[in-house]
């Protein structure tokens, strides 16, 4: 009996980002589409080689967006908003400009998909829209399969997660009832795909997972009997939940397989074993798609088991959900740890999991002994290693008391202390941390790294930066001054560095949109900070002036949130630990004399659990985090925090709980829309709203800002006021900058005047 093996998805990059370059080259104007194209289809081959050689049973299709795959959704439908002026995908240029702009129209909007740190393209649905295929690039790609002597598997975005994701651009017009417009199109690519051969499409609708209104639930039913007429066998894909609760509604769809996440849920597994059907495909999800750790081999062929027992040769085996949020290939990684390193599987390593896992399944285990040998060796060495568990950050652990999660006193005698201490005007200026990260800095960053400039140069080419900012920020008029951040490169990997239980990988490259990618830090054991990681820049900056300087800080929620964590604790745990050593941190600065410290929490919202049944528990222990390393400080130490993305109406008085004196948001995007939620839920402490937007070089007007100074006058008390940009200053350039910062201080000074 042979067992199919498959993933839902593979990482598109490439190995070295070469899609990335080839990208930015074309759209730099340096090369041309057919050249794109070319390099786009190598890696493409290149993929579907490190599928077949790991011996999966098939190779995906459809899963190598040039830029988004929810774009390509679009354009394969045929959903263009009528701005773009376009009805055809197949041009590149077409199919760029929804990703860019134009011209012609600003581009999409963008969101995180789910709650990864991956980001698509959101689709816009208007009444009386029509679809029609408007890209050939899918049914290219299978033929291409063909040829390159590959089983093909196709995937697609289901019609029902895809139109989920999309919104709705006139208010009230309810985008599901396109839905039967939608499905013909559905139907003619499915069939399209049956009448080139394929026997298996993937059909993903993760939103399976979510909190599911009724209509969409049970427009389930309507869209896969639709989808069944096309005749080809359809694999639908869930992944990042359970989705157990509907395990009877799934199986009375017409398809023919089921793709469940069991490294997200595992528990879900019980509730198909007894309600899908025996006859159809079981798809098991078992390696874990969305972080680094080698699979557990003996706990997975485990599981396997009991449902191969059932199931036969129905069962087959994949990753939890696509490979898209790992990278591509540990190979090369000869710089990392080798213990750490032992302990890591990216896509390519994953593969292999998947294809011995199947065998193991087919042929026993003993057909797989060496392998399972070197995954319990691995999974024994990150359990028992010395160096994951370490005494001393436990004992702390054990240690934290209730109080330490609590400033000394209730904000209203902090703010009494901190105003004598810090004696500001009424809406004092400040900016969120970070100035320009010019070529310069970079390339003396890049130069220290490769040990091709000396410690002592480049800690005075940053000091100098540090000056340049001071200098700068004085001259304007601000009150409230930064150091400017010019020695971090990132602000997790900066903090991660320099803690103990972080590894950096040299390639670990995870797409995040279009051509951008990030490189997650590793997040392997008990977290300890050996020594002071910001306090000799913040205290040089310090001594420069007479104003206050302004710490800036990573919080705890976003160092776990944007870096890969262990698995072998809870979460919390982890962000537990993080937050003792930004405590140590924070108090480290206060020692050196530093007034004002930002613990910046911009991933807090994106954290969320996707089932809101599971939120009050998260915000506990995040909220929780944050307090534990704000806390240790004097009542006349002003603690600030920040965050972007303002859509967190929802979770308020969570923010509120944090009690930080001073929170700086996004708001100038929404036209301090987010402020009448502030009001309504009366929150307590000072607010400094976004009143510009840092992500466009245009220069804001000092009328504009004061028309948004005015406004939030209108809902928070004048004298709880900050003024400052939305977000760091790190993308944009100094003249930019000094512009934009001047206007901004100007308005500052007249509503002063005003008030
Ligand atoms: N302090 C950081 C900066 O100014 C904050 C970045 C962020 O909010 N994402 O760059
Ligand atoms: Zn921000």
């Amino acid at each position: 009996m042979a067992i199919r093996t498959h993933v839902p998805g593979f990482p598109r990059i490439g190995a070295h980002r070469e899609l990335k370059s080839a990208l930015e080259a074309h759209w730099a104007g340096d090369l041309d589409a057919a050249d794109l194209e070319a390099t786009a289809a190598d890696i493409r081959r290149g993929r579907w080689a490190r599928q077949r050689d790991a011996g999966l049973g098939f190779v995906t299709v459809g899963d190598f967006p040039l830029y988004d795959h929810v774009l390509d959704t679009i354009a394969l439908v045929g959903a263009i908003p009528p701005r773009f002026g376009a009805t055809d995908a197949n041009d590149l240029g077409a199919y760029f400009a929804l990703a860019r702009g134009s011209a012609a129209s600003p581009a999409l909007e963008m969101t995180k998909w789910f709650d990864t740190n991956y980001h698509y393209l959101v689709p816009e649905f208007t009444a009386g829209m029509t679809f029609r295929i408007s890209s050939e690039r899918l049914f290219r790609e299978v033929d291409e399969a063909r040829a390159f002597g590959v089983e093909p598997k196709p995937v697609l975005v289901g019609p029902l997660t895809f139109l989920y994701l999309g919104k709705s651009v006139a208010p009230g017009f309810d985008r599901l009832s396109l839905l039967e417009r939608l499905l013909p199109v559905y139907v003619e690519v499915l069939a399209r795909l049956k009448a080139q051969g394929v026997e298996w499409v993937q059909v993903d609708e993760p939103i399976l997972a979510l909190d599911l209104a009724e209509p969409w639930l049970e427009a389930f039913g309507l869209a896969y009997r639709a989808l069944a007429q096309a005749g080809v066998n359809i694999l639908l894909a869930t992944y990042f939940g359970s989705v157990a609760e509907h395990a009877t509604r799934l199986a009375a769809l017409p398809v023919q397989g089921l793709h469940l996440d069991l490294a997200r849920a595992p528990e879900q597994l019980d509730a198909f074993l007894r309600d899908w059907p025996a006859d159809r495909v079981l798809s098991l999800g078992v390696v874990d798609g969305r972080n680094i750790w080698r699979a557990d081999l003996e706990k997975a062929l485990a599981t396997l088991e009991i449902a191969g027992k059932q199931r036969g040769d129905k069962l087959w085996v994949s990753a939890s959900c696509s490979l898209l949020h790992v990278p591509v290939d540990l190979a090369g990684e000869d710089k990392l740890d080798p213990e750490v390193r032992s302990w890591l599987a990216f896509a390519q390593q994953k593969l292999a999991e998947i294809v011995t896992l199947g065998r193991g399944l087919a042929e026993g285990a003993d057909a797989i002994a060496a392998e399972l040998d070197a995954s319990r060796a691995a999974v024994r060495s990150h359990g028992k290693s010395d160096r994951v568990a370490n005494p001393l950050v436990r004992k702390r652990l054990a240690a934290i008391d209730a109080a330490q999660y609590e400033r000394r006193s209730v904000f209203a005698i902090r703010h009494a202390a901190q105003r004598a201490r810090l004696p500001l005007p009424l809406f004092p200026t400040t900016t969120i941390g970070s100035f320009p990260q010019t070529p310069e800095i970079r390339a003396a960053r890049a130069k220290w790294k490769r040990r091709e400039m000396k410690s002592l140069a480049y800690l005075e080419a940053m000091r100098a930066e540090i000056r340049r900012a001071i200098e700068i920020q004085e001259s304007l008029g601000l009150d409230v001054l930064v150091h400017g951040e010019a020695e971090r490169n990132d602000m997790v990997e900066y903090f991660g560095e320099q803690l103990h239980g972080y590894a950096f990988s040299a390639n670990g490259w995870v797409q995040s949109y279009g051509s951008r990618c990030v490189k997650p830090p590793i997040l392997w054991g008990d977290i300890h900070r050996p020594e002071p990681m910001t306090v000799e820049w913040t205290a040089y900056a310090q001594s420069l002036t007479s104003r206050p300087v302004k710490a800036m800080l990573t919080g705890p929620i976003t160092m776990l949130q944007w870096s890969f964590v262990r698995t072998d604790q809870p979460r919390s745990q982890t962000a537990t630990q993080l937050a003792l050593a930004i405590r140590d941190e924070v108090r480290d600065l206060e020692k050196a004399g530093i007034g004002l410290i930002q613990i910046d929490e911009p991933a807090i919202r994106e954290g969320l659990p996707l089932r809101a049944a599971d939120w009050s528990a998260y915000l506990a222990w995040a909220v929780g985090a944050f307090k534990l390393a704000a806390s240790g400080v004097q009542d006349a130490t002003q603690i600030h925090t920040h965050m972007c993305y303002s859509e967190f109406h929802d979770i308020l008085p969570s923010i509120a709980a944090l009690d930080a004196d001073v929170i700086t948001i996004e708001t100038s995007r929404s036209r301090m829309e987010l402020l009448d939620a502030f009001r309504a839920f009366a929150y307590p402490n000072e607010i400094g709203p976004g009143v510009y937007d840092i992500h466009s070089p245009r220069i804001p007007p000092t009328g504009e800002i004061l028309d948004l100074l005015e406004k939030a006058c209108d809902v928070v008390d004048p004298r709880r006021l900050w003024v400052n940009p939305d977000c760091g200053l790190k993308t944009r350039h100094w003249p930019e900058v000094q512009a934009a910062l001047a206007n901004m201080v100007a308005a500052a000074r007249e509503m002063r005047s005003r008030y």
